[in-house]
């Protein structure tokens, strides 16, 4: 009977971001992914989020590899923080192994780390499998979806795709691999994005975002362009160069991930952008506006990139005034909102013209939407289905679409962070759960527990009430205090009243549990809590953070 595999989901199943999966086989461990996920507004001081590496701690000698399916941070950003604790050979195709390849550098760990190019249609054994790698479109070049054929029949992962018949660089989603592994042994299990799937309809081609790029710089003529994108995005890149070049207009890049991600891709002759049309963003006052197009980060607002900082006047080199036109060839990502919003506000502010997604179509999905994702499902035809990459919602629309599409409803199962699945002879069933907890990071990793986010929270939104008091335990008396000082909680002209309230009612429930012979100093700063934490709720309605203190005379 050949060997049961077994599929374990560290994240990404029920969030957007942080997506990791591990696939063992006889003891031995294959990753697809290592990404991170940006918190949400209400992880404070949270930089960032990791997926759980519990499980994999116990089987730190059996990585023989981690597959990247492609370049973005939701899937590679974690990979500093794994190779931290572990370590294993790295397969992507050049260009992502370029892009991760940065922030492995600032982490010191370059040259423990091995990084192997894999190339489109190639097959590699790593570790017990014998892996395939197939072209698909995505928002950033060379993607691939990976098909490991086991002794359980092949699993296909897509990684994040979408169906472009006109990709920029005609390089399609190998739609025609797929169908020849489903009609020859036959896809046992398929593992696929479900981000756009409860969206209607088709995903629009990358091209199609050209011709509009291209129709605004005829409007614009004249006036300075500052073009906004993920740094990450090459074809995004070439096209906006392509507008530029074709208006007679020389490219700024402008923000360190963009400088460095269209020199890495020029390098790697994945970006067509003739030296003649770059020029330094220090440069930019020696040519007339008409001639000069900028292509900045910060398309997701972010405050410290280079596009927040021109709607704040902060760069030095560039001012934004009444002859710029900005375009934001983006989409906010949920949770961005706010801060995009922000961002047109002060460039607007300003004087510039805004052009955003939201009044011309000048940005389109990454991710496949439902009629491909059918269309996908047709030609895998598998035997058995997971949706990964998602939010729960999307991953139950994307398992109504495979049922849609044929696969059984006992064949199509929702799995989410910490499942552990099994595929044997038998087919896949739910094994049980692996710690898959949020990991924070906030400035090394480890540093933030759901308990400190919850304080942060009563702290940010209540603020705090210290009460300190001395006591005698020998001779049962209070010797000093209570001193209330408090931080964040009410205006300091109202205070001195409230807060001789709060210290007065410390003092009575102190002294009686004294006399009542409490002496163990717990139990007394538990006192001093609740004395103060009723006295403070009573006079104010409020629920600040108590922190008592009991200090031995
Ligand atoms: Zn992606
Ligand atoms: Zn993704």
């Amino acid at each position: 009977m050949p060997a049961p595999l077994s599929i374990t989901f560290l994240g990404g199943l029920g969030e957007i971001g942080r997506n990791c999966a591990a696939i063992e086989c006889e003891g031995r461990v294959v990753l697809i992914d290592c990404g991170l996920m940006f918190p949400d507004d209400d992880m404070l001081g949270v930089d960032l989020v990791l997926p759980d590496f519990s499980w994999l701690r116990g089987r730190a000698d059996a990585i023989d590899g981690v597959i990247l399916t492609h370049g973005h941070e939701d899937h590679v950003g974690a990979l500093p923080y794994f190779l931290r604790e572990f370590s294993a050979p790295l397969y992507g195709s050049e260009l992502t192994l370029g892009l991760a390849r940065g922030r492995i550098e600032e982490a010191g760990l370059l040259s423990s780390t091995s990084l192997n190019v894999v190339r489109d249609g190639e097959r590699r054994r790593i570790g017990p499998f014998d892996c395939e790698f197939l072209p698909v479109t995505h928002s950033v070049p060379h993607g691939f979806a990976t098909a490991l054929h086991t002794p359980q029949g092949t699993i296909l992962h897509t990684g994040d795709f979408k169906l472009d018949l006109t990709p920029v660089d005609g390089r399609l989603t190998d739609l025609s691999r797929v169908g020849g592994m489903s009609s020859t042994d036959g896809i046992r299990l398929l593992l696929s994005d479900s981000t756009n799937a409860e969206e209607h309809g088709h995903a629009d081609s990358e091209r199609s975002v050209g011709a509009v790029l291209y129709s605004l710089f005829h409007e614009n003529e004249g006036r300075r362009i500052i073009t906004t994108c993920f740094a990450s995005h090459i074809h995004r890149i070439q096209q906006i160069a392509e507008s530029a070049v074709a208006f007679g207009r020389v490219i700024a890049p402008l923000g360190r991930s963009m400088r460095r991600n269209i020199t890495m891709a020029r390098e790697m002759g994945v970006l067509d952008l003739p030296a003649s049309s770059l020029i330094d963003i220090e440069e930019v006052d020696s040519f007339q506006p008409g001639q000069v197009c900028v292509v900045s980060t910060g398309s997701q607002g972010e405050p410290m990139s280079a596009l927040a900082l021109l709607g704040g006047n902060e760069n030095r080199w560039l001012k934004v005034g009444p002859e710029d036109t900005v375009i934001l060839s983006s989409h906010p990502i949920p949770g961005n909102e706010g801060a995009v919003s922000r961002v047109i506000d002060n460039l607007v502010r300003l004087g510039a013209e805004v052009v955003h997604s939201g009044i011309a179509d000048v940005h389109a999905s990454g991710h496949a939407k439902s009629e491909d994702l059918k269309l996908f499902l047709s030609v895998a035809r598998p035997e058995w289905f997971v949706p990964v990459h998602g939010e729960y919602r999307h991953l139950v629309a994307h398992s109504r679409l495979a049922m849609k599409m044929g696969v059984a409803s006992d064949r199509a199962v929702l799995a989410e962070d910490g499942d552990q699945l099994v595929l044997d002879d038998e087919g896949l069933r739910m094994r049980g759960r692996v710690p898959a907890e949020y990991v924070y990071v906030h400035g090394t990793v480890g540093d933030v527990s759901s308990g400190t986010l919850g304080e942060r929270r009563i702290l940010g939104q209540e603020g705090v009430v210290t009460a300190i008091v001395c006591v005698d335990l020998s001779a049962a008396t209070l010797v000093a205090g209570p001193e209330v000082a408090t931080r964040g909680w009410v205006e300091r002209e109202e205070s001195a009243e409230i807060v001789a309230a709060v210290a007065d009612r410390v003092r009575r429930n102190l002294t009686a549990a004294l006399g009542d012979g409490e002496r163990n100093r717990s139990a007394l700063e538990r006192v001093v809590r609740k004395s103060a934490g009723s006295a403070v709720s009573e006079l104010t309605r409020r629920r600040p953070m108590i922190v008592p203190v009991v200090i031995e005379a």
